[in-house]
């Protein structure tokens, strides 16, 4: 307890090297799951769509302990233990689960850009 997952050492590593490549495999993926899943939809920003494929990714066996893609905390092991997004197809922490439902009250809603897991976006 005390320490905050980043700030341990598996935290560290997680989240400077593991994540990034992780977010580098994704967006050449994306473009592949677009084509499968949104065939004939009007297209969806990528910071959506990376939301997206982070849910699906949540629900792979190997992939546990993944951070909440919305403010990079950890989330607890079980994913049912955690918020389900009132926005995006992606489970939060709860902590964003309760602040989503404070913003939905304001009228108001986290652009995807703001999402933690959009400021790992890299250009090729
Ligand atoms: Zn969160």
């Amino acid at each position: 307890m005390g320490l905050q997952f980043h700030e341990t050492v598996r935290g560290k590593i997680f989240f400077e090297h593991q994540l990034p490549s992780l977010i580098k495999a994704l967006n050449r993926f994306v473009d592949v799951f677009e084509m499968k899943e949104h065939h004939g939809m009007q297209e969806e920003p990528e910071e959506k769509r990376m939301i997206a494929l982070y849910g699906k990714m949540q629900k792979i066996e190997g992939f546990k302990n993944l951070p909440c893609p919305r403010c990079g905390k950890e989330m607890r092991p079980e994913l049912a233990d955690n918020s389900y997004s009132r926005h995006e197809p992606v489970y939060i922490c709860s902590d964003c689960g309760t602040d989503e439902a404070f913003m939905d009250t304001q009228g108001d809603v986290m652009p995807p850009d703001e999402w933690f897991l959009n400021s790992f976006k890299q250009e090729e």
